[in-house]
């Protein structure tokens, strides 16, 4: 039986909350702290310090050793450096545990080692962390001890940002000050901040530790490079919702107490649809935290896994044949004083600040589907979006029927007279109750989809940060907002003014509307036809970044200057090439040094047969004719081993965008090439001679 967990008591626990600060500080200084949290400003080193030691005091309370600036560099994971609060020992010997404020504020890691593109070089090489005070400082524990992580962002010497963070938070002041300005114009005079909203959903891979460690693929890369697909996947629709299998639900029951103890409100688990597919969603929160948190979630998650004799894949697709893994980021935009910007009501059609609003998101979207798509492309992502899985490469928005209607009764007549009513559910069973039905999405084809109260941007790869594109989402809806607000504060009539920039944008933008079929092929043409970008991997997207009109975008709020854009640019390209070459290598091991020599052995296994059932008079074709096909498919192997090889070294002999190119037009072709007379081996060798765990034994033995 598990033990009995007290979500009250234990919800929070390793966090330095609000609650905790209150108690523990001065109240002067409680305020000071709260005022800068909420509107910014900078702290003294006097306040700093008394901060700083009472975190200190509650840390080592609960047995840290250690603190670290927690930061999250460009590589996508997250950073950390330990050091101990221990100081020199006085004359007798004692120890006195210290933490100043100057140690909470600012980091000095030496940031040579981690991706700059360019911005830094090896010289001047130091950067800086600086406290992010707005996500709460926690406790991890691990095998490392207790150690109490400082949420910071990240920059280079001369103040380039050289993390996801800084961007981040960034673009929420961006996006404050725009809507604020909307929201006055439309009379609320109350609200003094608006934060960006986030939720999201995590998908998750289990798979067995010792299986994990018996295939140099899933270490080295996070996914499978090989495998013939399992006899059953997830053609029965039987695992997405599923019962939950007893050393799963183990798993997840540790991870809740874990995310919990951190503060993360991990709320909804479930199987998701291929098998040993899991996913986990936490209600949402101010969106730097979001970001905070998912990368909480996502590395507990794999620790917690190791403790139940499981790895965690959080590769956007570990196995060929059935789903992959993503993220749901859910968006919205609420104000200090309570209103989400993005209800609708019952009566959207008289929301005129909701329509407005609504048509501000359509056209951000329209205008830079580039760049959303782009914030949501990784190199494990390339696998799903726009390769037969959900969703398309295509950015789209799905509004629901009532919203789509009342967006064709603006744009045709410039006004909505009419809104669907809700429908009443009713199943013609006395005993269950009636209903309202959604009115928004259930289509789950959409890329961005309104879904009642938020936009829902599903494209997200599941091991990548979702600081990209929330910093994204954030920043384009703001340019929306300012160039409405240029306008509209300039404007006599007010009402008249709103009304005919809504019908301005709403048909200017409606192109990006779309409620159909998002994965059928009719839908790349129709896209197509209508002009909207279809960027079909991640090399492809790294040029919107630096096209002139993201420069100009990014600049005019002060989110990226060109110089970071480029090097952010380069990155992505190095960071391609590099994964690309860890999976060739990968490839090249196991094909070479595993598999083919033992489909080498097992055709000689097969040749004595022949020879010896031949002299004992019998027919041995059968066997012949099973060494014909292991001999034909060897043969192409070590062809394809050997092409690989080739391309490969040629493709470590260029560098940045042309290499990135290279590596996805030969070297993903090249490893294609081999991946498939191994895959077919595979279904005819000796399951006892193959080297490797087999799918099914993979996705099924949890
Ligand atoms: P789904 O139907 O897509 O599986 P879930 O209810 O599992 O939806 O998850 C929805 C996510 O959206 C949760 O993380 C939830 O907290 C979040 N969410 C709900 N309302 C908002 C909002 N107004 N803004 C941002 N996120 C929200
Ligand atoms: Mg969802």
């Amino acid at each position: 039986m598990n033990e009995i967990v007290n979500v009250e008591e234990i919800f929070g626990k390793n966090v330095f909350t609000l609650g905790k600060m209150k108690e523990r500080l001065p109240e002067n200084i409680y305020n000071e702290v709260l005022s800068i949290m909420e509107t910014g400003g900078e702290m003294t080193l006097a306040t700093a310090d008394v901060v700083a030691g009472a975190m200190k005091d509650w840390a080592v309370e609960n047995g840290a050793t250690h603190y670290t600036h927690w930061f999250q560099p460009l590589t996508g994971v997250t950073a950390e450096k330990h050091d101990a609060f221990i100081t020199n020992p006085d004359s007798e010997g004692k120890m006195i545990l210290k933490f100043s404020g100057k140690e909470l504020i600012k980091g000095e890691p030496d940031a040579s080692s981690f991706p700059s593109g360019g911005l830094r070089a090896t010289f001047e090489a130091r950067g800086y962390t600086a406290w992010d005070c707005t996500s709460p400082a926690f406790l991890k524990e691990d095998a490392a001890g207790i150690i109490l992580c400082i949420p910071t962002a990240f920059c280079s010497y001369t103040g380039e940002a050289l993390d996801k963070k800084t961007p981040l938070l960034k673009s929420m002041e961006v996006i404050n000050e725009q809507a604020l300005r909307i929201l006055r114009l439309f009379g609320d005079n109350k609200s003094t901040k608006v934060s960006a909203s986030v939720g999201a959903e995590q998908e998750y891979f289990l798979v067995d530790k010792e299986n994990f460690l018996k295939r140099a693929d899933l270490m080295y890369a996070g996914r499978t490079l090989f495998g013939a697909p399992a006899p059953k996947g997830q053609e029965m629709d039987d695992h997405y919702f599923g019962t939950i299998r007893e050393r799963v639900g183990g798993f997840m029951q540790d991870l809740n107490v874990e995310l919990w103890k951190l503060g993360v409100t991990a709320k909804t688990q479930h199987n998701e649809a291929a098998p040993a597919q899991h996913e986990l969603a936490p209600i949402f929160d101010v969106a730097n935290i979001a970001v905070d948190r998912n990368q909480i979630v996502m590395e507990t998650m794999k620790r917690v896994a190791g403790r139940h004799g499981m790895a965690c894949l959080l590769h956007e697709k570990p196995y060929k044949g059935v789903n992959g893994s993503g993220k749901h980021n859910n968006w919205s935009l609420c104000t200090d004083t309570g209103v989400n910007l993005l209800e609708p009501g019952h009566t959207p059609n008289q929301n005129i600040q909701f329509l407005f609003i609504l048509a501000c998101v359509m056209k951000a979207v329209d205008t830079h589907a580039d760049l959303l798509r782009q914030s949501a492309s990784d190199v494990g992502n390339d696998h799903r979006l726009g390769s037969n899985e959900a969703p398309p490469a295509i950015i789209s928005i799905f509004l629901g029927e009532q919203l789509e209607d009342v967006v064709s009764q603006l744009v045709e007549t410039g006004e909505a007279k009419t809104c669907n009513e809700t429908v009443v559910l009713e199943t013609g069973v006395s005993t269950l109750p009636i209903f309202e039905k959604d009115t928004s999405d259930r289509n789950r084809t959409s890329p961005f989809a309104f879904t009642g109260n938020k936009f829902e941007f599903r494209m997200v790869g599941s091991s990548d940060s979702i600081a990209s594109a929330n910093t994204i989402l954030n920043t384009i809806v703001a340019e929306a907002f300012c160039e409405a607000a240029d306008y509209l504060e300039k404007t006599e009539n007010f009402d008249m003014a709103v009304h005919d920039l809504i019908k301005e944008y709403m048909s200017k933008h409606q192109r990006i509307i779309f409620n159909g079929n998002g994965y059928s092929a009719e839908w790349v043409k129709e896209a197509e036809r209508r002009g909207l970008p279809n960027i079909s991997t991640m090399v492809e997207a790294v040029e919107t970044l630096v096209t002139p009109k993201s420069i100009a975008l990014f600049e005019k709020f002060h989110i990226f200057s060109e110089a970071e854009l480029h090097s952010r640019a380069e990155i992505l390209y190095e960071t391609y090439s590099k994964t690309i070459n860890i999976e060739a290598l990968t490839m090249m091991e196991m094909a070479a040094r595993q598999i083919i020599p033992a489909v080498t052995r097992y055709s000689k296994t097969l040749a004595d047969t022949v020879i010896a059932v031949k002299e004992a008079g019998a027919d041995a074709s059968a066997q012949a004719e099973i060494l014909n096909d292991v001999s034909k498919y060897l043969r192409e192997a070590k062809d394809a081993i050997d092409h690989l090889a080739k391309v490969r070294d040629e493709a470590v002999k260029m560098s940045s965008k042309e290499q990135a190119f290279y590596y996805k037009n030969e070297v993903v072709t090249a490893m294609e090439a081999l991946r498939t007379p191994i895959d077919k081996l595979e279904m005819i060798v000796d399951k006892e001679v193959w080297p490797i765990p087999s799918y099914g034994d993979l996705m099924f033995e949890i």
